[in-house]
């Protein structure tokens, strides 16, 4: 999806919503809970026309915090989706 196509139409009118603010805080729904005390903001990708959703954590410490706090998902868990 960043590099422009949607993986579920195939289409190219992709736009990102990378530089809407505000993309965290507390009037910033744009944004998931890490714990208590830390939130990450998010960038959102959006196929103008199926209407597909993808978004991306943009900080790389974000990313880092989730690996020590969330549990990993176990591949068992995901082939029953
Ligand atoms: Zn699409």
């Amino acid at each position: 999806m960043k590099q422009g196509k949607c993986p579920r139409c195939g289409s190219e009118e992709v736009h990102s919503g990378v530089e809407v603010l505000p993309k965290s805080g507390p009037f910033g729904s744009n944004s998931i809970p890490i714990s208590i005390v830390s939130i990450a903001a998010l960038d959102n990708y959006v196929c103008t026309d199926c209407g597909y959703l993808e978004r991306y954590i943009a900080d790389a410490e974000k990313l880092k915090e989730i690996v020590k706090k969330w549990p990993k998902v176990k591949e068992t868990d995901r082939k029953e989706t």
